[in-house]
């Protein structure tokens, strides 16, 4: 679906409905490093408030493992689908279910980051994931891409390239965001709610479709291209302010006193 420019932000929709973030990008701009993002006070307190409105319908699905979202939120801990959805936490106290580590990721990150060599490339292995950063050296995005494309013909089936905005990963082909959503709509406290997704980038249009066909509200954050978001957002500052609207609107629409079949 072509981006048009008469796309706009959402409404906020009427409840009762469930809430999924991606982190960077969206809630969190952009460093050269991914361990340089820091997380404020004013974020945090806006994200318990809303999983407290919510009823704990609220969850991280990011790229990053629930470990490291864990630290950067600490000592908020919310409920997660990480590596794109390798990984879960279905309740916000419950174990982390996780994928395994196929040995041969770790030989491939060497090889890459050999052929590579620049130290304004970081190469970070997350469990069966591999993905090279390349923010701090855009230059450097089409020759990554072509040297994951040449790992994955030697890799085992069952693992594709994304390319993203700023990087290219490689990774099993169960990582998607919209099997970690409809997962999530599927445990008690999301169960008969809309799911409503925010994200900003290549990994997280498989998350927009889902939420689609649930008749959910996909909204991307800063889009440049085709998505199949029918709403966005233009930065990270507007997310936020968007959200802290939610919040405001308080608890009814949150929680779905006000419920209406239509879509505004
Ligand atoms: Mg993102």
């Amino acid at each position: 679906m072509p981006l048009s420019s008469d796309r706009i932000a959402p409404a906020v929709p009427q409840g009762p409905w469930a809430l999924f973030l991606d982190i960077d990008g969206t809630l969190l701009e952009h460093a050269a490093h991914p361990d340089a993002v820091v997380v404020g006070d004013e974020l945090r307190s806006l994200l318990a408030g809303l999983d407290a409105q919510l009823d704990g319908a609220l969850a991280f699905v990011t790229g990053r493992s629930i470990a490291a979202a864990d630290h950067l939120f600490r000592p908020l801990k919310l409920r997660a689908a990480g590596l794109y959805g390798l990984e879960h936490r279905l309740t916000r106290d419950g174990p982390v279910e996780a994928a395994g580590e196929p040995a041969d990721i770790a030989a491939l990150a060497t090889e890459i980051a050999t052929e590579l060599d620049s130290a304004d490339i970081y190469i970070e292995r997350k469990g069966p994931i591999l993905a090279i950063h390349t923010r701090a050296a855009p230059h450097l995005l089409e020759r990554a891409t072509e040297l994951v494309q040449r790992a994955l013909a030697g890799l085992p089936e069952g693992y594709r390239v994304l390319a993203g905005n700023a990087g290219v990963e490689l990774m099993p082909l169960e990582a998607a965001k919209g099997a970690a959503i409809r997962r999530f709509m599927q445990t008690p406290a999301f169960r008969g709610r809309r799911p409503v997704f925010l994200g900003d980038d290549t990994s997280d249009e498989n998350g927009f479709e889902a939420v689609n066909e649930m008749d959910g509200v996909a909204v991307r954050i800063r889009p440049r291209g085709p998505t199949a978001a029918p709403y966005a957002l233009a930065d990270v500052n507007e997310t936020l302010a968007w959200l802290d609207g939610l919040t405001r609107a308080g608890g009814q629409v949150l929680a779905g006193e006000q419920t209406s079949p239509e879509r505004s």
